[in-house]
């Protein structure tokens, strides 16, 4: 089924300049704020800590008689939402530690069959796991336990207990944050009014005002962003939105994803022709700055100008990204999107080194911008394998040769541009059902 609603996140924008004196007011709230998740890292961040971090209350009241709320004068209303992002951010910290290890498990060669039913049934049962880490007493529910006492039968427990607690102790960081750029603002400690938001903060009964570029007004938990540089402040605010389905949107199409081209369709069709322009035009200036500032690093020089011009072109490259993103989705008219997926290169093998990273994030915003736009408009978006894709003739399939834009197969005699050729490849593979990820199924199912 196609979910009708998704998630967005709206952002709203100061107008005018924060005075300095207010937006050291909102940074004292980051501040403590900083601290206050900082210290339920430490304290709750370890393998000793995991049975308190589920549901959460055992934390909040240990955290009401820690006395620390007083010592930093945070108003209460900051206080909890600090401990709760904190949480939150411990949760996710410990789902990709298990990510990780269910995957260090699947591919450990010296497991049985066996070894492994054991190592995941530990790992899904929430009690027993801790137990397990904490060398203490096991208690399951009844149902389980003749389960349990199964797996443990023909299996060296004790050896694959430690393995656990070795790959825990291995992949579990240390959570702990030096920026202190924004905070979660609960409905009271905030109102919206004369064309801005009053918003609560570290003196009783003291509120900033900052007046706001648009009118809209909100009842739910916001994040407030700092950017004292700018003297602005951004914020962002989680909404539901509907998903707009087009009926006529029926096509399915495939894509070759470029670094020059943004996209280029099985018909042929090219979206995004300015995208390694700009692209270029952005990594040029990064690699620029980054080679004055080594230079110039004793004399300390300010960094503002080179920040204000770098923001300036990413965000022209994202507009670019975003316009031609509706474009491509507009003309194609996409019931199912195919996009090929490449296993992920090494940084330290690839040519041009300082750019490389710029690159891959930009192909990160790409695909976040794509699935999002694909959410919003219910259209099914789908990664197929990529490999071999560009040198697979899309005619009779045989191992092809391209050279610049041009694909030959020497097989069939058949010639197209590469890039097309490769998204044809792209569309086969998705209908005959090579994919690695759907976002959601088609509607109807068909
Ligand atoms: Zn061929």
């Amino acid at each position: 089924m196609l979910p009708d609603t998704i998630c967005k996140t709206v952002r709203q924008h100061s107008r005018g300049k924060v005075p300095p004196e207010d937006m050291e007011k909102l940074q004292e709230i980051a501040e403590a704020y900083r601290k206050v998740k900082n210290y339920v890292y430490q304290r709750y961040g370890g393998i000793k800590s995991l049975a308190k971090i589920y549901p959460g209350y055992t934390v909040q009241n240990e955290m009401t008689d820690s006395g620390l709320r007083t010592q930093l004068g945070l108003p209460s209303v900051y206080f909890y939402l600090a401990i709760f992002d904190a949480l939150g951010d411990i949760k996710a910290q410990w789902s990709q530690v298990k990510n990780s290890m269910l995957k260090s498990i699947r591919e450990n060669e010296g497991f049985m069959p066996e070894d492994r039913h054991y190592l995941r049934f530990v790992m899904r049962a929430g009690s027993l796991f801790e137990a397990v880490l904490c060398n203490s007493r096991r208690e399951l529910p009844k149902e389980m336990q003749g389960q349990y006492k199964a797996l443990c039968t023909g299996v060296d427990r004790k050896r694959l207990d430690r393995y656990l607690c070795r790959q825990v102790r291995r992949k579990l960081r240390r959570l702990h944050t030096e920026k202190s750029g924004g905070f979660a603002i609960a409905e009271r400690a905030y109102r919206y009014a004369d064309h801005g938001i009053y918003i609560s903060t570290m003196e009783k009964r003291r509120r900033v005002f900052v007046p706001l570029t648009d009118e809209n007004t909100y009842k739910k938990q916001l994040y407030i962003k700092l950017f004292p540089e700018k003297s602005s402040i951004e914020i962002d605010i989680p909404v539901e939105a509907r998903v707009r389905r087009n009926k006529e949107f029926e096509a399915v199409i495939g894509l070759s994803v470029g670094m020059w081209q943004l996209f280029t369709s099985d018909t042929g069709r090219i979206y995004g022709e300015q995208f390694g322009c700009l692209r270029q035009e952005l990594e040029t200036f990064i690699s620029r700055g980054n080679r004055a500032y080594a230079k110039e690093k004793r004399n300390n020089p300010g960094r503002q100008k080179y920040k204000a011009g770098k923001d300036r072109l990413e965000a022209g490259l994202h507009t670019y990204i975003n316009q031609e993103i509706n474009r491509m989705l507009q003309a194609e008219k996409p019931r199912t999107v195919y996009i090929p997926r490449f296993p992920q290169s090494s940084p330290k093998g690839a040519k041009g080194k300082v750019n490389y990273s710029v690159t891959l994030w930009q192909k990160g915003y790409v695909r976040k911008r794509l699935r999002q736009k694909c959410l919003e408009k219910g259209i099914e978006l789908a990664e197929v394998f990529g490999n071999n894709i560009s040198r697979e003739c899309s005619r009779c399939g045989s191992m092809g040769a391209y050279e610049k834009d041009t694909f030959r197969c020497s097989a069939c005699g058949y010639e197209d541009d590469k890039k097309r050729n490769a998204a044809i490849n792209v569309k086969r593979r998705g209908q005959s059902g090579q994919c690695i990820g759907r976002e959601f199924m088609p509607y109807g199912s068909k």
